[in-house]
Formats: C-alpha cells, sequence, structure tokens
C-alpha cells in the first residue's frame, strides 16, 4: 500500500455500511439527487441485517398503541433508554412498516389479510411484525433494490480504516479495496457510518464474522467519545456450543425452557412473563441453572428449549429456518425432541453517540460537523440498558432514513472541505505496520484468547473482581498485540491482513466495554454485576461517556437520561 497510489474520490455524501441502516439513509440521498458512495467489506446482501429471523416491532394491532411500545421499551431499557428518542421511533414504527410494505417488502400475513404479527419478549401486546423467519433478509433485499434503483454507488469489498476528521469537522474516510489493497480517500461533504455491531468481542456469539466494531475504534482513536459501552445483550437462545442463533420466535410461537431436571424453570425467575421475559432476565435464568449444574448436554453448558408441543405446521410454516439450524449444527430436529441452546452475545446497546437528528457527538452537548451514524453501532439510546427484541431492525430503518434526512438538509450549508493525499498517510503506515511486523504472536490464538476471556470475566455475570481480571488481561494482549505476524504478506485479498486490523480494533473496544463495567457499581438491563445486584438509580441513572486518554488508558464521564413521562419503576416480568 503505497501513499502515491491514492485515488482522491469526492462525493456529497460518503457512507460506511450498507445494512438497514446505511441503505435506508443511502436511498433518501440518492432518490433526491445526491452524489452517494456505500463503502462496505461485504457485499450489502451480506450485510448481518440479512441474518434477523424474528420481526420487526410496531403497534399495529387494534388494541395496541405506539405509548404501549413506548412504555415497553422503556421499561425494556431498565430506564436508561432517552425517552424523547423512544416516543419519535416508536410513534413513527407504524408508518415505517408501511413505507418498507410500500417499497417491495413482503411480510407474512393473518387469517384476516392483514401483517401478521408475533409476541415477543418484553412487549405487552403481540407487534413483531414478520416474513417467515427471514425477516431481516426480506427488508435487506428491498431496501438493496431500491437503493440500487436510486442510482447509488456501492463500494462493496471496500474496507474503511479510518475517518477524516479534525476539530470537530469531518470530510470523508480512507478506505482500500480488498481485491488489491490500493487506498483511496472518499472526500465528502457530509460522512455516515452505518456499520453495525460488536459481538465479536466474545467466543459465543450470535453475529456474523464481519461484526468487529471498526467504527468504534476508528472514533475512539481519533479522540471522540464511545456512550454506554457496558451494556451487552446476551440473547437467551444461542444453539448449544456454537452461539448461533435460535430466534426469540421460538419462545414467542410457544417455546418452553426446561432444565437437567425436567423443570420448567422460568416459573421461578419470572413467573407471569415466564420464556417471554425481557432477555437479560431470561439469560441470566439460563446462565444461573448451568452454574447450578441443572445444565444438559455432554458439557451440561446449555439448557433444552422444546417446541414439540406446537402443530407441526407452525414449525414448518413460521420457523422453517430456525429448525434447519438446529439440525445442521446440533443434529437436533424441534419438531421430535427438545433442542440445546444457551446465552449467547448478541447486540450492543452502546456505540457512537447521536442525537435524534443521527449527528455524532464529540462530546454531551457538542456535535462534528458533517458526521452522522445510525444502526447499531450508534447509540441514540433507544435500548438503554437492554434491548427489546425486533426493536433494531425498526431501529435501523427509521434511524437510517432519520440520517439521510439529516444529511440532506444540512448539505445545504456544508461546502467540500478538499482532501490531499496525505491526509491517508498515517493510516497506510498504520496499515503496512501490520503487514510487514514480524513478531511471535499470531493472529487467530490472540483473538481467541481475548473472545475467551471476554465471554468468561464481562459476560453475563460480573464482578470488581472478573472485571479487574479482564483489564488486565486486554492490557496484556494489547501489547503482545504489538508483536504480531501474518503470513499472507500478498496484495490481492489479503485476509491476513484484514483479521488483523480487525483484532486491534476489537482489542480498542472492548476495553471500553470493560471500564465502563467496572465503574458502574450496580446492575441495570443487560449489564449485571454479582457484587451490586440492584439498579441504583440515585447514583447510576446516567448515561457512561469514554474516550481515550492516554496509551489504551480511559477517561469516563456521565451525561442525562431523557427522562419523560414514564416515571422509573422496578422492573418485573
Ligand atoms: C442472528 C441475528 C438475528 C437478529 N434478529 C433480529 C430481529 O429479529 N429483529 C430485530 O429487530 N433485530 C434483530 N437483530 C439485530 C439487527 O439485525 C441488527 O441490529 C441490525 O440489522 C443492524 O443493522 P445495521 O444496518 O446497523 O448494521 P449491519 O446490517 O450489521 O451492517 C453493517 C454494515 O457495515 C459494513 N462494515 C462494517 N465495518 C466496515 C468497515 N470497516 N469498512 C467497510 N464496511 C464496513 C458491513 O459490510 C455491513 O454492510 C438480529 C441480529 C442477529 C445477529
Amino acid at each position: 500500500m503505497q501513499l502515491e497510489d491514492v485515488k482522491i474520490y469526492e462525493y456529497d455524501a460518503v457512507i460506511v455500511g450498507a445494512g438497514l441502516a446505511g441503505l435506508a439513509a443511502a436511498k433518501e440521498l440518492s432518490e433526491a439527487g445526491k452524489k452517494v458512495a456505500v463503502i462496505t467489506k461485504l457485499h450489502p446482501l451480506r450485510s448481518h441485517s440479512g441474518a434477523a429471523q424474528g420481526g420487526i416491532n410496531a403497534a399495529l394491532g387494534e388494541d395496541d398503541s405506539t405509548e404501549l411500545h413506548e412504555f415497553d421499551t422503556v421499561k425494556g431499557s431498565d430506564y436508561l433508554g432517552d425517552q424523547d428518542a423512544i416516543e419519535l421511533m416508536c410513534s413513527k414504527a407504524p408508518e415505517t412498516i408501511r413505507w418498507a410494505e410500500r417499497m417491495g417488502a413482503i411480510f407474512s400475513r393473518d387469517d384476516e389479510g392483514k401483517i401478521a404479527r408475533r409476541p415477543f419478549g418484553g412487549q405487552s401486546k403481540p407487534r413483531a411484525c414478520y416474513a417467515s423467519d427471514r425477516t431481516g433478509l426480506t427488508l435487506l433485499q428491498t431496501m438493496y433494490e431500491q437503493a440500487f434503483r436510486a442510482g447509488i454507488e456501492v463500494f462493496d469489498e471496500w474496507y474503511c480504516a479510518d475517518v477524516l476528521y479534525k476539530d470537530g469537522k469531518a470530510k470523508g474516510v480512507v478506505a482500500y479495496d480488498l481485491r488489491t489493497s490500493k487506498p483511496a480517500i472518499f472526500n465528502a461533504k457530509v460522512t455516515m457510518f452505518a456499520t453495525g455491531g460488536y459481538g465479536r468481542a466474545y467466543s459465543i456469539n450470535s453475529n456474523a464474522h464481519a461484526n468487529t466494531g471498526d467504527a468504534l475504534s476508528i472514533f475512539a482513536r481519533r479522540g471522540l467519545p464511545l456512550e454506554d459501552m457496558e451494556f451487552v445483550q446476551f440473547h437467551p437462545s444461542g444453539l448449544g456450543g456454537s452461539g448461533i442463533l435460535i430466534s426469540e420466535a421460538a419462545r414467542g410461537e410457544g417455546g418452553r425452557l426446561f432444565n437437567s431436571e425436567g423443570e420448567r424453570f422460568m416459573e421461578k425467575y419470572a413467573p407471569n412473563a415466564l420464556e417471554l421475559a425481557s432477555r437479560d432476565v431470561v439469560s441470566r435464568a439460563i446462565m444461573e441453572e448451568i452454574r447450578q449444574g441443572r445444565g444438559v448436554g455432554p458439557n451440561k453448558d446449555a439448557v433444552y428449549i422444546d417446541l414439540t408441543h406446537l402443530p407441526k405446521e407452525t414449525i414448518l410454516t413460521k420457523l422453517p429456518e430456525l429448525r434447519e439450524l438446529a439440525i445442521t449444527f446440533l443434529g437436533q430436529d424441534m419438531l421430535k425432541e427438545p433442542i440445546m441452546i444457551a446465552a449467547t452475545a448478541h447486540y450492543s446497546m452502546g456505540g457512537i453517540p447521536v442525537n435524534k437528528r443521527c449527528q455524532v457527538r464529540q462530546s454531551p452537548t457538542e456535535f462534528v460537523e458533517g458526521l452522522y451514524a445510525a444502526g447499531e453501532c450508534s447509540c441514540v439510546s433507544v435500548h438503554g440498558a437492554n434491548r427489546l427484541g425486533a426493536n433494531s431492525l425498526l431501529e435501523a430503518i427509521f434511524f437510517g432514513r432519520v440520517a439521510g434526512e439529516s444529511m440532506l438538509k444540512d448539505l445545504e450549508s456544508i461546502e467540500l472541505a478538499p482532501a490531499d493525499k496525505s491526509e491517508a498517510a498515517d493510516t497506510i503506515a498504520k496499515i503496512e505496520k501490520i503487514r510487514t511486523n514480524n513478531g511471535d504472536e499470531r493472529v487467530p490464538a490472540l483473538r481467541a484468547e481475548l473472545q475467551h476471556s471476554m465471554t468468561m470475566d464481562a459476560g453475563v455475570f460480573r464482578t470488581e473482581e472478573s472485571l479487574a481480571r479482564q483489564k488486565e488481561k486486554l492490557n496484556e494482549i494489547y501489547n503482545r498485540y504489538q508483536n504480531i505476524r501474518i503470513d499472507d504478506k500478498s496484495n490481492t485479498f489479503n485476509t491476513d491482513l484484514q483479521e488483523a486490523i480487525e483484532l486491534g480494533h476489537i482489542i480498542d473496544f472492548s476495553l471500553f466495554i470493560v471500564d465502563c463495567a467496572l465503574a458502574r457499581k450496580e446492575s441495570r438491563g443487560a449489564h449485571f454485576r454479582e457484587d451490586y445486584p440492584t439498579r441504583d438509580d440515585e447514583n447510576f441513572l446516567k448515561h457512561t461517556y469514554a474516550k481515550f486518554s492516554g496509551d489504551y488508558e480511559l477517561e469516563l464521564s456521565y451525561g442525562d437520561v431523557v427522562l419523560g413521562k414514564f416515571e422509573p419503576q422496578e422492573r418485573k416480568y
């Protein structure tokens, strides 16, 4: 990779990420006649949005209301969600579904021919609209077709390695072509990140290999803050052993959980909602049963979900993909027998702090000019401390569109600040160092150590001791990472190089998860401290902001939660 090879492209808008959030924004801009580049390290249709199975929430039922959806979301967030953003998203949810439908997304139907809805955890009414168990794929295909038709230019298999950010302004990104390793600057008036989640920091996770949280570390290295990073959601039902997702639809359709003693243990933990309590509650119940020695399977590290009492038709028409996954990966057919599941790292509530217009914050009150984020990589804080199932496809599409509209508006006043090749010099030097380094640490082994230790010590259960141990481990891994060596030194599809860069990103943002979790001495939503098992509104009803203050060291501060009509109460299901 050479500085003289750097090509400079100029656009009105450059968007990194071609999942639902990125494509929704791109479509808005492109339809308005703006010149838009979408950069993605995968083909758009391989974005993780396409893996979403269960559904997308909207209060469409006659006995439902957007206000009830709002309440469920605030309660689900353990009162850490910002109520203004939640109100906005929930009130626009029905319109968002109709918009997606008009664009061509085909939803499953109920007997009356209306969009079918299924119950999901923590929701007081069935409101997860779905397309069989391929909801994300249906939406992603639709969005991609429409964005493509609107004229976006897609740079797929391009890796974004940095943002051009200085003194409170952004003007594009530095990226390289994965086919050839040729670098380029995408110079733009407005820049958006929609790079998805970061479940790959954990060994047992439901996420695509690409979910390595690149943007978080790219921003952090530029001195920008990240918000609420301690809140990582563990989904109750990952397939035993691998963590591949068995959607909440399985519980929504009536799946029941059993331990090795045949006990329907959710009766103890959530007597009313049972299997449909919120995700954090069910995940902890499962892991507690396993810790108490009541797990099933060869390593006793799973519990059963039983669907055999459901009509065969329900499984074959509503959960066909789930059935296939369990047959392929466990050899267990849910039509005939219970299947093994355990909690799996699934979703990141924290991320790049943004306001309701998706503008990126450089401090709790100041914004970066020309920089936006939406979808799972961002934290507009609609999920607070715990996301409700089927609320994140909604977030990605709704706030993706909002980001598009904000950029469109702001483009009226932002001029292109020209970029110079030399602005890619730093990034190229860092990548070249990784390529040519000749140390003795290997990327896969280091990554496995990191993921395993995060799962053990910064996972479903956390204590001062486990988190302090993990912080030390991360420091050790950070130092060892400076001494890596990759085998492939070539320029063509160098996946060794890409994985090494990604590991560097995982190492960086993992420190945010651990440090913020150490500082939050309470339990709230997905963040469960065994040494502080209750919620402490007096001291911790606040958002965490963290940024790098030195070499692998963080500075933490706190900001207000936007409260509203729902007063914090104890959360019971
Ligand atoms: C298995 C699974 C099932 C789920 N089921 C549901 C569900 O039923 N309902 C629900 O509401 N939510 C569900 N979720 C969550 C939801 O799917 C995601 O939160 C949402 O789709 C994220 O969309 P996004 O647009 O933010 O990111 P993604 O769809 O993850 O897209 C990220 C994009 O960023 C690109 N990218 C990342 N880094 C770089 C880089 N450095 N350079 C270039 N490009 C980059 C990728 O190529 C990709 O195009 C599920 C998640 C998983 C993992």
